[in-house]
């Protein structure tokens, strides 16, 4: 593998960039899919908040790295000490809409509403206003970054076009907006719920990943779900995974607003 030494797209002495992003859909998530009254996985996912949530806190307490958590908003009123434990640990909370119903048909009033009802339940709790948005299921429209910018926020994580960021600016006298490109191949569900595959070759398959963004200095975007790899054998495919990213001691593991912002700067925005 050819590594380019020359590389000086990331902070000194990174070559390539990490976030660890988990959204918390508790039990709304899949309630999308199978209604509010299948409790088969009504209590599947019901371990969100309950057990998972605090597994992965406790994980990256361990390694004491910052990760980026996405909050249903329903999920910040249920629990609100996850959130504050998520806040006192260093981790960044951003919004992942109010109950997990997708933008694809919401007009931009309608998520508009969605996501400020979705910060303000954030900033009452925590006393910080989000700055970051994920889509439920990546399912966004033509109006969802407009409806970003409109309120001020910095990043979104729902576009898998590319390895880098980018900066829109769909309304040109807003704010610039910064697209962070999560992928399906990065995403627990692809792993552990789409199909079972052993944590020991999810964390290979990552390995194999991180090595060529590593080689390329690009940026991989995790998305985690506590009721998926909080459950303690998935736990260790992302256990593994960070352990060994750590290890190689020039990955910058960052938290989404912190790489959105390095991002506008190296851009001069
Ligand atoms: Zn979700």
């Amino acid at each position: 593998m050819v590594i380019d030494r020359d590389n000086t797209i990331w902070p000194a002495g990174h070559r390539a960039a990490l976030i660890v992003s988990v959204d918390v859909d508790g039990p709304y998530g899949e309630a999308n899919h199978h209604g509010a009254d299948d409790f088969y996985w009504r209590s599947q996912t019901e371990y969100d908040l309950n057990a998972g949530v605090w597994r992965l806190l406790d994980l990256f307490g361990d390694r004491d790295l910052a990760a980026t958590f996405c909050w249903v908003g329903r999920c910040v009123e249920d629990r609100p000490d996850a959130v504050l434990r998520a806040q006192e640990d260093g981790h960044e909370n951003a919004i992942h809409s109010w109950d997990h119903r997708y933008y694809t048909p919401m007009t931009f009033d309608e998520q508009r509403a969605d996501a400020e009802k979705t910060i303000d339940v954030i900033e009452k709790t925590t006393g910080v206003r989000p700055t970051g948005h994920k889509t439920p299921a990546w399912r966004y429209n033509d109006e969802t970054a407009r409806v970003l910018q409109s309120l001020g926020l910095s990043w979104q994580m729902d576009i898998a076009r590319q390895d880098l960021p980018w900066v829109e600016r769909p309304d040109p006298s807003g704010n610039p907006l910064v697209q962070l490109p999560p992928s399906r191949f990065y995403d627990d569900y692809t792993f552990f719920v789409d199909q079972t595959v052993n944590p020991r070759n999810t964390a290979e398959f990552w390995h194999d990943d991180l090595d060529i963004i590593r080689a390329e200095g690009k940026l991989m975007c995790l998305t985690l779900h506590p009721w998926v790899t909080g459950r303690p054998g998935p736990s260790t495919a992302i256990s593994n995974l960070l352990d060994y990213a750590i290890g190689l001691g020039d990955i910058w593991i960052a938290r989404a607003d912190h790489v959105a912002r390095w991002w506008l700067d190296s851009q001069g925005e």
